[in-house]
């Protein structure tokens, strides 16, 4: 019975940590174990934090962010000297924060080589696709003139003149969509139309998957889901090309688009391999473009300890 299990526990005493009541922060037994798992290098127990996962969820980023922040500093302080008296410290066993094994860091993880490697030749070959189809197929870049579409049964169409395209905005994170998502990149084009300039929206993608089974790039999906332009600049209200005009008066140079886009080496210094692979799993399958496909995710995979 609660009412027996809690009587030696005071009212009105809630912890902040674990917000359970009956003890103070400093004999928490939740940031306790938290400590003691902190130490031994595993991520702390989501499901120790009763109250706190009823709105988060067992879901351990959240607890472990919690612990880092609200946590650690003081188990230090609360439990960290006698843990040290009453055993010799153990050295925490370093863990490569990419893969997750303790044999090397991410200096030397190969893991990361390799998801480099499928990343950069899959974004190459998408912004070569994007080159093919849209620059040269589709006649888009500066100076182009596109028809404008606002909304669905409108009248006429207005006349827009693409004022930029930057390159270098082109890559995989254009397929990420989400609003929220920290993995998208937006496309940084936009027209001039109405006398203001429109930039690309950022929780829009060019090309458009289909499904997973049959990811086909079909020509009118790219046109209607190229753009999404406001009425007012600070302002997307939906909207899109519906075609291209008249063409780009000079193609943009191929050498632009052969380069590397935005270096993916930042996003694998703080992200993990797991987390990558799930959030650019179909991009790189859609478009890693040699036939070594499949050996080269296996090896990746095995070395992260994903099934093959
Ligand atoms: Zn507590
Ligand atoms: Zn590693």
């Amino acid at each position: 019975m609660r009412l027996y299990d809690e009587r030696n526990k005071t009212p009105d005493m809630t912890c902040g940590y674990c917000h359970e009541s009956g003890h103070r922060r400093n004999h928490c037994p939740t940031l306790k174990a938290h400590y003691e798992q902190d130490q031994r290098g595993e991520p702390v127990d989501p499901s120790l934090l009763t109250q706190l996962t009823k709105y988060w969820g067992v879901q351990s980023s959240q607890v472990q962010n919690w612990y880092e922040r609200y946590g650690k500093a003081d188990a230090e302080r609360y439990f960290g000297e006698k843990t040290a008296k009453a055993k010799p410290k153990k050295r925490k066993k370093a863990k490569c924060g990419f893969c997750g094994k303790t044999s090397h860091n991410r200096r030397n993880c190969k893991a990361m080589k390799q998801f480099k490697y499928l990343y950069e030749q899959a974004n190459l070959a998408y912004r070569k696709e994007f080159y093919d189809r849209i620059i040269v197929g589709m006649g888009y870049g500066s100076g182009a003139l596109v028809s404008m579409r606002l909304y669905e049964g409108q009248d006429t169409s207005p006349i827009a003149l693409v004022s930029d395209l930057d390159p270098m905005s082109i890559g995989l994170g254009n397929l990420i969509g989400g609003y929220w998502s920290e993995y998208a990149t937006t496309l940084r084009t936009s027209v001039l139309w109405e006398g203001l300039k429109r930039k690309f929206p950022r929780h829009t993608r060019l090309f458009h998957f289909q499904d997973t089974q049959s990811p086909s790039l079909r020509e009118d999906d790219i046109i209607t889901e190229t753009f999404f332009a406001g009425s007012n600049p600070d302002y997307w209200s939906q909207g899109w090309i519906q075609s291209i005009v008249s063409p780009a008066p000079q193609t943009m140079s191929e050498d632009w688009f052969n380069g590397q886009s935005e270096p993916i080496d930042y996003v694998m210094k703080k992200r993990t391999a797991k987390e990558l692979w799930m959030t650019f799993r179909s991009q790189i399958t859609t478009f890693y473009p040699h036939s070594n496909k499949e050996r080269k995710i296996n090896a990746f995979k095995r070395s992260v300890g994903l099934p093959v």
